[in-house]
């Protein structure tokens, strides 16, 4: 992993500048490229003008690790508010939840039935929920989640992450439920012994991965969705789709608000399903700072964003 990248994944973690940089003149500009506000209403404003592109959405409330029962009840409260907007506005929009920001560090029991309750109003809406995956040692308790609660709702999907090595298992081990797997290559900051360190080692990852995914996907075994803004790895998914037969509306593809996005309008337009990630939120900073670990190259966004012109 790069020294620029491990230190940017180091400094999400950072409570003292969690506490500065948010306050900083320019960090509003430098935000507004990765999310189009902080309030539901600036996601929701946008999954719209979205729609109008032919994308689809998923919308998440930024927060992690809340510290009392009562904050991730509201975190609950919230996103039932926020389904009842996306069913009131008739938008194609789902939700994707942090289990750590509906308490899944103080009581397991109390988030599945946080989850139970956000499943069953996302399938009145004939939509889905979906779960992220956080840091690693998270990864098991969010599979017990997930487990429980895919036991009563069809309608949820879970992240998993490809620079895990535990990764095949983990999809061997849930495919036999229909599930629902996002892909996404993985946000943390995670040892060598648990995570390949070179981006080479995980793409090649990612695309055995996803060649089981593709296959179950033909079954109807899963609902596969690829969340990578990587292109060569959408080609080269797009293409063993196409060699198995699959047509380009059977592939979905997901990405973040803000990166790619001339990218995510040209899959639509070719026929792959595609939904956008937005998030919105007060607690952006480790968020943000993952988004600035993925690409380096982003911290020169920010600094001329810190420029008065
Ligand atoms: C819909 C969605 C949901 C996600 N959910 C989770 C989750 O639950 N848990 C988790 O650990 N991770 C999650 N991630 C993040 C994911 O793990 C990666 O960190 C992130 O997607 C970057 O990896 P990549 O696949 O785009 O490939 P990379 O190899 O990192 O990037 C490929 C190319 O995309 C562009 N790019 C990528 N990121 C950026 C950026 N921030 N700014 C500008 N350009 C960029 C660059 O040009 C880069 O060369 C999610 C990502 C998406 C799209």
């Amino acid at each position: 992993m790069s020294l620029g990248r491990t230190l940017l994944l180091r400094a999400s973690q950072s409570d003292r500048l969690r506490g500065v940089f948010p306050r900083l003149p320019f960090a509003d500009r430098a935000v507004r490229r990765f999310m189009p506000g902080e309030q539901a209403e600036d996601a929701l404003n946008a999954a719209r003008v979205l729609e109008g592109d032919g994308l689809t959405t998923v919308l998440t409330q930024l927060g992690e690790n809340v510290r009392e029962p009562a904050e991730a009840d509201l975190v609950a409260d919230h996103y039932v508010g926020v389904l009842d907007e996306i069913a009131r506005q008739g938008l194609d929009a789902e939700i994707s939840v942090k289990p750590t920001q509906l308490g899944l560090d103080l009581d397991a029991d109390r988030t599945i039935g946080h989850l139970e309750r956000l499943a069953a109003r996302s399938r009145a809406l004939d939509r889905w929920l979906w779960i992220d995956m956080e840091s690693s040692p998270y990864v098991d308790p969010t599979l017990d989640l997930y487990r429980a609660v895919r036991a009563r709702h069809t309608n949820v999907g879970v992240c998993l992450q490809a620079y895990l090595y535990r990764t095949a298992d983990d999809l061997a081990g849930l495919l036999p439920l229909y599930p629902g797997i996002r892909l996404v290559k993985g946000a943390y900051n995670e040892p060598e012994d648990i995570a390949y360190p070179r981006k080479r080692d995980v793409d090649e990852h990612y695309m055995r991965l996803a060649e089981t995914l593709l296959n179950a996907q033909r079954r109807g075994a899963v609902r596969a969705a690829f969340a990578t803004h990587d292109l060569a790895l959408v080609t080269r998914i797009r293409e063993r789709a196409q060699e198995k037969g699959m047509e380009a509306g059977e592939l979905e593809f997901q990405m973040l608000y803000g990166i790619r996005s001339a990218q995510q309008r040209r899959l639509a337009a070719d026929g792959c399903r595609t939904r956008v990630l937005i998030s919105y939120g007060e607690a952006w900073f480790p968020w943000y700072m993952r988004r600035l670990a993925e690409r380096p190259a982003n911290v020169w966004f920010v600094a001329r964003s810190a420029l008065p012109w």
